[in-house]
C-alpha cells in the first residue's frame, strides 16, 4: 500500500523544525530513519497531513558524544553508529551490549536511536535500557527546551510524553560508574525480530550487598523498571535470586496473550531471563568493584 497524501517539509536547521511544529502541531509527524514510521504510513495506521524530514538538517553530529557525565546522541545518529562506537562500548556498556538485539543491520544503518525512543514501542530494547540506566531526553520547541527523565518519557504503547509542538533533539545515556555491572537478555523467535520478552539489568555493589535494578520490555504498555531488595553474597549461591525475580514478575509485570506467545510463556521467560540478567550483572559489578 501507499501512504495517504501529505505535504513534505525539508527543514535545514533545528529552528526551522521548531517553527514548523509551532505552526502545524498534531497535523505533522517527524521523519527520522523512517524504519517504523514509513511502514505505519504505508499501512495507513496513521495519516499525518505533514511530514517534517530531519534528514537534511545541517551540522548534525553523526555519532555519539561525551557531555557532562552522559554519552549524548543527536536526532540523526544512526543505530549502527552507536553499535560501532568505542565511546559507547567504554562508557555505556549496557547500551553497547544491547545494540546487536535491535532489529537487523540494514535497519540499524538507517534507524536512529532518538527515533526508537520517540517511537515508544513497549517491545523495543532501547526505551527499557534508557529507563533502567535512569537516562533522560531533551525535548525542544519554539518556546524552549526541557529535560525529561526516562521514567516520564513513555505514556503507553507508541505514546511518548512530548507535546504536539515538541520534538527530541537528544537522548542522554549516563556514563557507567566504576562499581556497576550490566547485562541484557532477550528471547526472540528469530534473530532481529522484536523480542517476546527482554530485560536489562543494572547492578551496584555496596559493601557486602548488591542492589539490582531491572528494566523489562514486552511485558506491559511501557518499559517496566523495578529494583530488587538488596542481595547478600549467599543469594548467589542459592535460589534467592530466582525467588526475588519471581516476586517482581508476579507482582509488577502485566504481559498479554497474542499470536506470538501466551501470558504463561512470557511469564516463564521473564523469570528465566530476569534471573540470568541479575546474576550476570552482579558478577560484573563484583569484578568492577575489585578492579576499581
Ligand atoms: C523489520 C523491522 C524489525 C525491527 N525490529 C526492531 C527490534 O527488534 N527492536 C527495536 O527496538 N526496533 C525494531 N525496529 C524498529 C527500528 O529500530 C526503528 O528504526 C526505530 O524504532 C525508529 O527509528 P527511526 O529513526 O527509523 O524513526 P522513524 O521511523 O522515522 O520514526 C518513528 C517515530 O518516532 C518519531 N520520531 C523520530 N524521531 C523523532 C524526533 N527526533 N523527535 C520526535 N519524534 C521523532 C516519528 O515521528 C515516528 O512517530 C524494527 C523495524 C523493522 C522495519
Amino acid at each position: 500500500m501507499k501512504p495517504a497524501p501529505f505535504t513534505y517539509h525539508r527543514p535545514e536547521t533545528r529552528g526551522e523544525v521548531d517553527a514548523l511544529l509551532a505552526e502545524l502541531g498534531s497535523e505533522a509527524k517527524i521523519l527520522a530513519g523512517g524504519q517504523s514510521l514509513i511502514p505505519i504510513l504505508n499501512m495507513r495506521l496513521s495519516s499525518p497531513a505533514h511530514l517534517i524530514d530531519l534528514n537534511h538538517l545541517h551540522d548534525e553530529t553523526a555519532g555519539p558524544a561525551l557531555d557532562d557525565g552522559h554519552v549524548t546522541v543527536g536526532p540523526l545518529v544512526r543505530q549502527s553508529s552507536v553499535e560501532r562506537s568505542e565511546l559507547v562500548t567504554e562508557r555505556v556498556p549496557l547500551l553497547a551490549e544491547t545494540m546487536d538485539f535491535v532489529a537487523h543491520p540494514a535497519i540499524r544503518n538507517r534507524g536512529t536511536v532518538v527515533g526508537s525512543i520517540a517511537h515508544a514501542d513497549p517491545a523495543a530494547e532501547l526505551p527499557a535500557v534508557l529507563a533502567v540506566l535512569r537516562g533522560e531526553v531533551v525535548a525542544r520547541s519554539a518556546t524552549g527546551r526541557r529535560t525529561i527523565p526516562a521514567g516520564e518519557c513513555f505514556r503507553g504503547p507508541l505514546e511518548n510524553s512530548l507535546e504536539d509542538t515538541e520534538w527530541l533533539e537528544e537522548v542522554r545515556w549516563p556514563v557507567a560508574a566504576a562499581d556497576q555491572g550490566f547485562a541484557f537478555e532477550e528471547f526472540a523467535r528469530r534473530s532481529g525480530d522484536y523480542a517476546l520478552c527482554g530485560v536489562a539489568a543494572r547492578a551496584e555493589r555496596a559493601g557486602d550487598t548488591t542492589t539490582v535494578a531491572l528494566g523489562y520490555l514486552g511485558m506491559g504498555d511501557v518499559p517496566v523498571c523495578t529494583e530488587l531488595p538488596p542481595l547478600g553474597a549467599s543469594a548467589f549461591e542459592t535460589d534467592e535470586v530466582e525467588d526475588a525475580v519471581a516476586r517482581v514478575v508476579e507482582g509488577q509485570l502485566d504481559p498479554v496473550d497474542d499470536i506470538h506467545a501466551t501470558v504463561a510463556f512470557r511469564t516463564h521467560l521473564a523469570r528465566r531471563l530476569g534471573a540470568t540478567a541479575v546474576r550476570r550483572a552482579a558478577a560484573k559489578a563484583d569484578t568492577a568493584g575489585q578492579d576499581s
